[in-house]
This record gives structure tokens, sequence and C-alpha cells, in this order.
């Protein structure tokens, strides 16, 4: 195979997933073509999810599992509907089960302004933002959700696990990505977020931070604690950088974060690991809005477009770097100049409007 060609796990999974896999998958070999260097995208669809359970009692085929082992990413929409749960009341989220199975500790939310897009704070700082929230994706409080326990109908337990291998490797990322975000013009600094004055996890992550922070003389690192994150994160969020914090917490900020640039249709994400990554909008499966035409997928192409660079990072390859700077210029100019203006926004335009306004901008280009 030429080293163009990538093959691409591909999981629609549930509700506004279905809708807007294809139109990605159609956005991306848009961008493909316009980057030329004959980068081509070899899309492998994959069951999994709520209805894959329903339909089978299998919510994560091992096929499906194994396919996305030997593909060189995986493209993921979304999963899990409120209705189908397994037998003891929780709902399906291989989602989760694939960050644990292939390992992939760093999840990385990225907070970027779309230009023309319209944000939701009123000072002109806030429409250029660009910070990275790197959630720690293996531990913290979602490592034991399986195993929370309910004691005769009194009281219930939930446990949080901080390793250090686990805390380590995610820090590290962090550092990593500041120093490459300070070699494009970033801010190099990482902020570590914890509530380490009150637990003893949390003082255990913060000095694992310290330590590895030691290592990067050229990056600056700083604490805060996440209630008071939460507040700088609407007052002044373009102070930041690469931010790094443990799994509940970082679910919790990406969705503050993704509000900050117009929602959750405008929020991509990645979760990547040493030698896989997931690639999926930080939204979940929407299911008010679900078979109705009316998501933003623009989270889910900019996802793609994460994917494209780090293919291209991982592989030593320009074409899918370039074809990811072609889809994000096509997105800008769909939003800003074209003012095509999503229904999650208020606007009138759904999937398709959106979808053929970004392929009309990469035709053209
Ligand atoms: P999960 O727990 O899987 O993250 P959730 O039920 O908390 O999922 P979402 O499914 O992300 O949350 O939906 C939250 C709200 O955001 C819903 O009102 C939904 O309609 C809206 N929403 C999510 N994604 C989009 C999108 N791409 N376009 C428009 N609206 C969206």
């Amino acid at each position: 195979m030429s080293a163009n060609t990538f093959t691409i796990a591909t999981f629609a999974g549930d509700g506004i997933g279905l809708e807007i896999t294809q139109p990605c998958v159609e956005v991306l070999e848009a961008a493909s073509a316009a980057a030329g260097g004959g980068l081509s995208l070899r899309f492998e669809h994959l069951p999994g999810g709520a209805g894959c359970y329903a339909r089978t009692g299998e919510a994560l085929p091992a096929s499906s599992i194994a396919a996305a082992r030997a593909a060189d990413a995986i493209l993921l929409a979304a999963m899990g509907l409120p209705d189908v749960r397994y037998p003891d009341g929780t709902e399906i989220t291989p989602q989760i089960d694939i960050r644990m199975i292939l390992g992939l500790y760093a999840g990385v939310r990225p907070a970027r302004s779309v230009p023309g897009a319209p944000g939701p704070l009123a000072d002109p700082r806030g429409q250029n933002l660009d910070f990275v929230l790197v959630r720690e994706s293996t531990e913290g409080l979602f490592k034991e959700r399986e195993k929370g326990v309910v004691i005769e109908d009194r009281e219930a337990r939930d446990s949080l696990v901080i390793t250090r291998v686990g805390t380590e490797r995610v820090v590290d990322f962090s550092f990593r990505l500041a120093r490459q975000r300070k070699a494009l013009g970033g801010k190099g600094r990482v902020t570590c977020i914890d509530k380490a004055n009150v637990f003893r996890s949390f003082a255990f992550f913060r000095k694992v931070f310290d330590e590895i922070a030691a290592r990067y003389p050229d990056i600056r690192a700083d604490h805060a604690y996440v209630d008071a994150m939460a507040l700088n994160f609407v007052r002044r969020p373009w102070d930041y950088d690469v931010m790094v914090t443990e799994n509940m917490f970082g679910d919790i900020l990406s969705d503050l974060a993704a509000g900050l640039v117009g929602g959750l249709g405008m929020a991509p994400s990645a979760d990547v690991g040493d030698d896989h990554a997931v690639f999926q909008p930080c939204h979940g499966t929407a299911p008010d809005i679900a078979g109705q035409g009316k998501a933003n997928p623009i989270a889910m192409f900019l996802s793609g477009a994460m994917m494209l660079e780090w293919l291209g990072q991982k592989h030593g390859a320009k074409a899918p770097v370039e074809a990811a700077a072609l889809l994000r210029q096509a997105i800008g100019k769909a939003l800003g100049e074209d003012r095509v203006l999503p229904m999650e926004q208020g606007g009138d335009a759904g999937v398709d409007a959106v979808t053929q306004a970004v392929l009309r901008n990469l035709r053209s280009s």
C-alpha cells in the first residue's frame, strides 16, 4: 500500500452519530482529493454502540475491536441511547471501553474559536480562543466505574484511582503538546487542574505533575483548583494554553470549554495513546434531536481534521496535514464568509446545509 493510504476504522454508533458520519466521510474524501499527493482514506464501517447491543446482545463485537486495532486511526461519531441499558441499568458506553482497551490515556479537547462563528463571550478576546484541555482518560473516577456499590439501599460508593504511571504519561503528553504549540507561537504553559487542597488523590496527582514539569524548564507550569478553574474558563479563558486534569473533572470542563466556542456541535476531540487514537466529537448521541437532520456536524468534521493531523505527524506525511488545513479553512469560510449558521446556534442550517457549504468550499480550494 502507498505511504499515503490510510485505513480508518469508522463507528457511526447511535443517534445523531448515524446522521453525521457519512457527511464526515464525504468531507474527508473531498479534503484528501483537494490536498493531492495521492492521499487516500479507506473507511471501514464497523458495528458498535447501543443499537448494536439491542440487535445482537453485544455493544462492541470482538471483530470490531480487532479491526479498530489493526486500522491506522479510528473515527467515532457517538454511542449510547437512554432507553437501551445493560441489565444492571447502566448505559451502553463502548466508546469508554475502547479507551480502556487500547490505552488511550490522553483525552485531547481543544477549544479553538472558528473565525466568524459566534461564541457566548462579549469580550473580543473570547472570539479568538485557542487552548487545549487534556483529560486523563483511563483512570480517575471512571477507573472503577462498573465496580461502584450500593449498600443496602443506604449509601452508594464509587472510588477514584490515580496512579503514578497513569499520571506521568498524561502529564508528559501535555508538556510535549505545549512544547509543540510553543514552536508554533503558543504560550508554552501547562496548568494542572486538581483539588489538591482537599483530596489525597489530587495531592498525589499534583506531586507527580510537578516532577514531570521539572523536566520541561522551557514550559511554564502552574496549578489551579477545579472550582477556580470553572470560574476562569468563563472570566479569562484566553490566558490558558494546555491544561491537564483527572477524568471526571475533564469530562465536566470539556463541556464548558465546548460552550465557549459555540456549543457541543463545535467541539472535536481525540483520545490518544502510544499506538492508537480515536477521533470523535465531544458530544453524545443527542437523542432529543436525533433523526431530524438538525445536528451540527462541525465537531465531527473538526475531529476528522485532528485525525488527519495526527496521521501526518505519526507517519511524517505532508498530505494529511495539508488536507486538514484545507478542511479547517473550508469550515471557517462556510461559517464566516458564507454565514452558514447551524441550528444549534439559532440558525437554519442542518446537517445537510452545513455539509454542502463545507464541500463547496473544499471543491473550490
Ligand atoms: P453524553 O453523556 O454521551 O455526553 P449527553 O446526553 O450528556 O451525552 P449530548 O448527547 O451531547 O449529551 O447532548 C447534550 C445537548 O447538546 C442536547 O440538547 C443535544 O441536542 C445537544 N447537542 C449535542 N450535540 C449536538 C450537535 N452536534 N448539534 C446540535 N446539538 C447538539
